[in-house]
């Protein structure tokens, strides 16, 4: 599926273009068609074979239809190429700050020749940017601050895109002389994002040559960065390195915990080898006496188990108590994908989603759901086509009847807006008709931490209130979250007996792990929502799951794991 790499090249062109004079209409079709593109369920590949059908699709039309098969046969968009001549290439990561548009990034370029992020950094620093008109002392100060957050979050991937290049490899890899393969590194530990690919995998005696060889050859490989006989290194077409190393059989479960990781974790544990005169290495488990034999290593367990530890999921591997814990047999039973129940955050095409409550029930009848919740935007956010009270009521109507006779249950939701001054976007006797509200911030978001905070405050207090989504607001890599202080936050959830939640879209996962754990600590329920608009992305509720589990939740603190029945209990109760 080339889906994302072709986005991204209309995403370029798009930036590229908001430097130069062109007109906003079209800047905007062209960002317009990378999320198209970037959305569609069906690979672009073949959707492209008949040029009617790709320029036909809603945001496409015959102009990008044209370029995306030149890209697709040549590897190349002319307009792109002659754009790429025009600016410098560090202009790009300029574009990314936030807080410093296209204009500018223009500007800067234009009059003082930046052309890249450390000049600006340097520029910034020295006080040369205030000397530009509309560069005041606030607007150079987000600047800096955009640079410390551009460089931190600068070229990981999203997990759930990783996964995604990982799945298509091992599925065309799909080799007979191949044992086990496995991904490692921090896309085993489902980290929320990932650097470079590591994979481990081992063969059939003598096979390794042959495998080594079809892996340089994978359809997605763009660059072969070495070709050995153990290790071979390539870039994929969407630029991602993917390491690929065979391993001996007999000791495959030290490298595989070896190249899991984390650094912390791996530190910790052999610490706790040498105080038992042994050493760990990617080798196996060796007595200190005898460098030359292993005396394990066939499989993790057997690593573990010499330490007297419980087997360690490897999303528990950061070195944050699960060593102790597994000593003292108090590891976690943490939640699994079988324990879901159902998905508390979707959008129908009430609001902004793309399919009706009908195709959502079908699909959560798919995933094996007992229910689901249809959350819709509320009326003032215009932008998302949020709901007018008659609109809600209709929906709600709508609901009642479909539960009649569908074997999923309904819950009808909204996803509420929290206003710039703490109220909620419908009234209180609108609320108490909807079996989940969920509270949101999409507004606001420059608003002091007081501000922010006390807003949350006051929709937990709302008693018509589930629980409060994306709490903290944050984009993985493209938006810090907004300022709030998520202590008070979860110290109020507890004492109203709020849920947090676990927005599962991949760029959002928010809460993240820490905070998860923090919450589950401090005895807060979270429900896991996938803020799907589109039925596809209910299949986001894996990447829920992988933060709940990073954060040691167990099916008791998720409320996703409740039957219908129970449900609608523990949701009366608040009330
Ligand atoms: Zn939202
Ligand atoms: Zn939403």
């Amino acid at each position: 599926m080339r889906n994302k790499e072709l986005a991204e090249q209309f995403y370029l062109i798009a930036q590229l273009l908001s430097l130069t004079d062109e007109n906003p209409f079209k800047i905007r079709a062209y960002e317009k068609s990378a999320q198209v593109i970037e959305s569609l369920p069906e690979a672009i590949e073949e959707i492209a074979k008949d040029k009617e059908k790709l320029a036909s699709i809603p945001g496409i039309g015959k102009s990008i239809a044209e370029k995306v098969i030149e890209y697709l046969t040549t590897g190349k968009i002319q307009r792109l190429e002659e754009l790429k001549k025009k600016f410098p290439s560090g202009i790009l990561e300029l574009l990314s700050i936030p807080g410093l548009g296209p204009k500018r990034v223009k500007l800067l370029y234009e009059k003082l020749g930046i052309k890249d992020v450390n000049t600006l950094k340097e520029f910034a620093q020295k006080g040369v940017l205030n000397t530009l008109p509309g560069f005041g002392e606030k607007i150079v100060q987000n600047i800096l601050e955009g640079i410390k957050f551009v460089s931190i979050s600068e070229k990981r991937l999203f997990l759930f895109d990783a996964m995604k290049i990982v799945d298509e490899i091992i599925a065309e890899f799909k080799n007979k002389n191949i044992i086990q393969i496995d991904p490692c590194g921090s896309l085993r530990r489902r980290k929320e994002t990932v650097g470079d690919i590591d994979i481990l995998c081992c063969t059939l005696a003598g096979k390794e040559k042959s495998v080594m060889e079809q892996f340089v050859n994978l359809s997605v490989v763009e660059k072969v960065l070495a070709h050995g006989e153990t290790k071979s290194s390539i870039t994929t077409k969407s630029n991602v390195q993917v390491d690929l190393r065979i391993i001996p059989k007999d000791v495959y479960g030290a490298a595989l915990q070896y190249f899991t990781g984390s650094k912390q974790h791996n530190i910790h544990l052999r610490e706790l080898a040498n105080k038992k005169n042994l050493t760990i290495s990617e080798y196996g488990v060796f007595k200190i006496t005898n460098k030359t034999k292993p005396i394990c290593g066939k499989t993790e367990q057997e690593i573990y188990s010499i330490l007297n530890l419980d087997y360690i999921p490897p999303e528990l591997r950061e070195d944050r108590g699960e060593i102790e814990a597994a000593a003292n047999h108090t590891l976690p039973k943490l939640i699994e994908r079988k324990d879901i129940k159902g998905d508390t955050h979707i959008h129908s095409n009430y609001s902004d989603g793309a399919n009706t409550i009908k195709e959502i029930v079908d699909y959560a009848e798919q995933l094996g759901y007992e229910w689901v919740i249809i959350c819709d935007h509320s009326q003032s956010l215009k932008v998302a086509a949020g709901l007018d009270i008659p609109m809600l009521y209709k929906k709600i109507e709508e609901i009642k009847k479909m539960n009649k006779n569908s074997k999923v249950k309904i819950l009808c939701g909204a996803e509420v807006d929290i206003l710039s001054d703490g109220r909620l976007d419908y009234p209180d006797d609108v609320l108490k008709e909807l079996d989940f509200v969920i509270a949101a911030i999409h507004t606001g978001f420059k608003q002091s931490e007081e501000q922010i905070t006390q807003r949350i405050i006051s929709a937990m207090e709302n008693k018509f209130v589930h629980s409060i989504s994306h709490p903290t607001g944050r984009l993985i890599n493209k938006r810090p979250a907004y300022n709030v202080n998520v202590q008070k936050i979860v110290e109020y959830a507890k004492k109203t007996a709020v849920m947090l939640e676990i927005n599962a879209f991949p760029e959002r996962l928010d809460l993240d792990d820490v905070y998860s754990k923090y919450a589950k600590e401090h005895g807060v329920k979270l429900s896991i929502g996938t803020d799907a608009h589109h039925v596809s992305q209910m299949e986001y509720i894996d990447q829920g799951i992988y933060v709940a589990r990073r954060g040691w939740l167990e099916k008791k603190d998720v409320v996703n794991t409740m039957s219908y029945a129970e449900l609608k209990k523990f949701l009366s109760l608040r009330r």
